[in-house]
């Protein structure tokens, strides 16, 4: 390719609304175009990077025994009904009409579809098991669409999703399918740490997340791990051992009475006020579950995980209550206690779930919903309408380790790929049912295994990059090598740029030509920017016979004949 004919635009600037340093390198290197919000032109380039992990994918997951097909991407309403998440999944399914009004989605995923073609084409036991998986764009209409390629609403996904006659078989496939994960990410040049997760909306009991580890605001995930055992997992689905703590208040407290405590809003103010640990402090707060208020009760020292919350009460939608609706729900129960007083007495009709931490309080401080009120020296028999008492704790560093019961570190991590068993999560109430060896039908034991490629691209360059662009790995760099003649207008220059470029390119070896009439800093700047793993210049050492052959990962560079660059080139890329 010559550079003075590549279809890219590279800016001067980042664009203003670019956070992480993914978004901000890809669009200014000309990789992506925004068309609308989370919604991107791939550009030639960045086609160039996403074919090829696109084709690692395919070549492990070929190699792991999966046959690729596509499904479509307009789905009928009728099958996420037959599913029941139609309802479940939210508003991230973007919802739609034809012309005769019926009702079809955009595929966010595929569960839905790829049931329905089991249940149509896999009839015998004799067939299964079976791995099937497509590259395709999906849409999702994520609330928050940012970072580029890491969060947007159409992405590119490799799915996949076997279908076994036993949970042995499907623990065999899960454990195969996390190999090839292993093996995909580590071929992109990408480390990932395989961590336990929470399902989310494609469901399931077990599931684990891919997370490229990062300590920038890219990685959007919390992951909690030990160094001394292998546990590791996802905030929304870390568990830890509770350290011991002051968790009964009978020496502060000899009764149960109400005291006034007047002006304590929060927590802080209110063991200082008592002069208590904030152990002793039971604390409520109001949440919003899919448009109903529910109570949640922790030990005040603690703080609330949303998603096992959400869990707990089998909701789908989950977040804080504003003041407002605070206020709204005392008017509803009678009650004018502002934030910081309120209590899980009185709430008649509302859902309240303790965490596990509350279980072991005694004579401790509740709110009474009574502004500047507070009941200390209370017991839980005080508070009859807990529904249930259940891990909603958020876990933090330095808590102990569930398994081996060191302290937990934290760390933060990009979600490139997500693998799940889902049993018959969806087989059974779309009855997709096989014969089995005694002629009786069962459902499929299902598993689905998802890699965001869009994402994977993304991940590479946070991954990958210095303060002057990208550097990609050679697996999936767009071109391996860029040639910089220094002056084009130079004869010797232009005739063994020419002579390399040739040879380079008739050994495989992808590679750019720079033939534009710009002055070399320019060139070099755009060589580093778009991230080529090597780059070769000829300058006006040639008439010495010597080039420039540079890496850029390393910023090593060697002073070389051209027919030995050529050589070293293909020896490194083709050979590997
Ligand atoms: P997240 O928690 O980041 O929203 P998810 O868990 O909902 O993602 P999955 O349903 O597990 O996503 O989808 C499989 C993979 O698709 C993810 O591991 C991720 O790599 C990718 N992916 C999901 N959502 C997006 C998105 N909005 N933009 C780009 N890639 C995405
Ligand atoms: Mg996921």
């Amino acid at each position: 390719m010559k550079m003075s004919k590549l279809f890219v635009q590279t800016l001067r600037e980042f664009p203003s609304d670019a956070e992480v340093v993914s978004h901000k390198m890809l669009a200014r290197a000309g990789y992506i175009k925004k068309l609308t919000s989370g919604v991107y032109n791939y550009m030639p380039l960045m086609w160039r990077v996403l074919k090829k992990i696109e084709n690692i994918v395919r070549e492990e997951m070929d190699n792991a025994g999966a046959q690729e097909l596509l499904m479509p991407f307009v789905q009928p309403k009728e099958l996420w009904e037959e599913s029941g998440r139609w309802e479940a999944y939210g508003k991230e399914l973007m919802r739609l009409k034809d012309r005769h009004d019926r009702v079809m989605c955009l595929g966010p995923t595929h569960e839905e579809i790829i049931t329905a073609l089991g249940r149509d084409v896999l009839k015998s036991y004799k067939q299964l098991p079976v791995n099937l998986y497509q590259i395709q764009s999906k849409f999702r209409d994520e609330v928050r669409p940012r970072y580029g390629l890491l969060r947007g609403r159409e992405f590119i996904m490799k799915d996949a999703y076997s279908f076994d006659t036993s949970q042995e078989g499907l623990d065999k496939e899960y454990e195969n399918m996390a190999q090839a994960y292993t093996k995909i990410f580590n071929r992109c040049g990408l480390p990932t740490k395989m961590v336990q997760s929470d399902s989310g909306a494609i469901g399931g009991s077990v599931s684990h997340e891919f997370m490229v580890i990062t300590d920038t605001d890219a990685g959007e995930n919390d992951v909690f791990y030990c160094d001394d055992c292998d546990y590791s997992a996802n905030s929304n689905h870390a568990v830890s051992k509770l350290v011991s703590a002051e968790t009964d208040g009978a020496k502060y407290f000899a009764k149960a009475e109400i005291l006034d405590t007047p002006n304590t809003h929060s927590i802080e103010e209110l063991s200082k006020f008592l002069k208590i640990p904030s152990t002793l402090i039971l604390k409520t707060l109001v949440y919003i579950i899919d448009k109903k208020p529910v109570l949640a009760l922790i030990r005040a020292d603690k703080a609330v995980e949303e998603t096992k919350l959400m869990n707990a009460v089998g909701g789908i939608e989950v977040r804080i209550a504003s003041s407002a609706e605070i206020a709204e729900l005392m008017a509803e129960k009678g009650f004018d206690a502002v934030p910081g007083f309120i209590g899980p007495n009185g709430m008649d009709g509302i859902r309240i779930i303790a965490d596990e931490t509350v279980r072991d309080m005694k004579n401790f401080v509740v709110g009474i919903n009574q502004t500047d009120k507070h009941l200390v020296g209370a017991n839980l028999s005080d508070i009859p309408a807990i529904e249930n008492y259940v891990d909603i704790r958020l876990v933090e560093a330095g808590d102990l380790c569930p398994q081996c019961g060191k302290p937990l570190k934290v760390t933060r991590g990009i979600e490139v790929g997500n693998i799940f068993q889902l049993g018959t999560k969806y087989s059974e109430p779309m009855k997709a049912v096989y014969l089995d060896e005694n002629g009786k039908t069962k459902p499929y034991i299902m598993g689905c295994y998802g890699i965001g490629i869009s994402r994977t691209a993304a991940a590479a360059v946070e991954a990958h990059h210095d303060e002057h662009g990208i550097k990609w790995p050679v697996s999936i760099a767009p071109y391996h090598v860029v040639i910089v003649p220094v002056n084009i207008k130079d004869e010797l220059q232009m005739k063994v740029a020419n002579d390399m470029y040739e040879k380079l390119l008739k050994s495989g070896v992808e590679v750019v030509l720079d033939d534009r009439d710009e002055r070399a800093g320019v060139k070099f700047k755009d060589a580093d920017l778009i991230g080529f793993p090597f780059r070769v210049t000829v300058g006006k050492t040639i008439n010495e016979g010597v080039v420039e052959y540079k890496i850029r990962e390393t910023g090593e560079s060697l002073t070389l004949k051209p027919d030995d660059a050529v050589q070293r080139l293909t020896d490194i890329i083709i050979a590997k």
